[in-house]
């Protein structure tokens, strides 16, 4: 059997939520989770629940001064600091303390990190990069286990980019993005799933741990390759919206002449591209002071080889 070698069983696993302080599914569970971790409780491990971004959450807004979830970079986790420094940059050097530091042999195993977007994005795994065999399983475990998610994977990082993210802190980690959801709203569905999502992850987990082999799989991703920015009148400001066709069209394709934007004049701008390209993200809320109308992501098959943990070796 073709397959990566094995790797140990996975003992420390965390469950962030308030990276984004108004993104409120992660916010709210973690929070319960402080008062009482059984849900998070397995054989094997237990997850231990973490409010990235307490100073946010309390004001809930995204973030303090920076977004936190942009800080986990080297130049900010490995240099020394200073006093007058950003609060996000802080936290996220302490939260690489506890939970890292990345790339060491004392990093958590698994970071679950839980996101929500005013996009249409339904059910989002978020990854660093493709070939991350541990992620992709556990992904391909939610797909399996919960088809009525219908769960699509998102990969981040672009060609030549760099980590920056909080799950990036732990061996192996993973981005929940569930929308549509407005910032600072809970949405009970939505609140429903993330719990499902969370539960069904550590469920596989404690498999991995008691020996369970999983088998090689194919599977699409959807590989970030760029953005589309808002149109801009010759003052800086805004001059059209996404055009009402697009909007909560995310994963979908948009074809070369499809409206992309609608001016305030009312005159459609359309997609000119050559070729067609899944928008996503799109009109997300965020992204707005970054002026992001949508991301682009390509869509890519992938082999995955099976997975298997030492322990199968010692177990009967
Ligand atoms: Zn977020």
């Amino acid at each position: 059997m073709s397959g990566t070698a094995p790797i140990k069983p996975l003992r420390l696993v965390a469950v962030a939520g308030g990276t984004h302080g108004n993104e409120m599914s992660g916010v709210t569970l973690v929070k319960h989770w402080l008062r009482d971790s059984t849900e998070l409780l397995r054989d094997t491990f237990t997850a231990v629940p973490l409010l990235a971004n307490p100073k946010a959450t309390e004001k809930c807004v995204r973030y303090n001064e920076m977004d936190l979830n942009r800080c986990f970079t080297r130049d900010i986790l490995f240099s020394s600091g200073s006093q007058d420094e950003p609060y996000e940059v802080k936290r996220a050097r302490e939260i690489n303390r506890v939970f890292g530091p990345r790339g060491s042999m004392n990093a958590y195993d698994m970071i679950l990190d839980l996101h929500n977007t005013t996009s249409n994005m339904g059910i989002c795994l978020i990854i660093s990069e493709a070939h991350k065999p541990l992620e992709m399983h556990v992904c391909h475990y939610i797909q399996t286990h919960l088809p009525n998610f219908n769960p699509r994977i998102y990969v981040y990082m672009e060609h030549g980019s760099e980590l920056y993210d909080l799950a990036s802190v732990g061996k192996a980690g993973i981005g929940f993005e569930l929308g549509p959801q407005p910032q600072g709203v809970v949405r009970g569905d939505l609140l429903q799933s993330m719990k499902t999502l969370v539960k069904v992850t550590l469920d596989f987990i404690n498999q991995f741990n008691q020996g369970m082999e999983f088998p090689a799989f194919e599977a699409d991703v959807y590989q970030r390759v760029g953005h589309v920015e808002f149109p801009l009148s010759s003052d800086g400001e805004v001059s059209a919206v996404v055009h009402p066709s697009l909007q909560d069209q995310d994963f979908s394709l948009l074809r070369p002449g499809d409206p992309m934007f609608l001016s305030l004049d009312d005159k459609i701008i359309p997609y000119a591209g050559d070729k067609p390209i899944y928008p996503v993200f799109i009109n997300e809320a965020a992204y707005y002071e970054k002026n992001i109308a949508f991301i682009v992501v390509e869509k890519i098959q992938l082999s995955v080889p099976a997975l298997s943990s030492t322990s199968q070796k010692v177990a009967s």
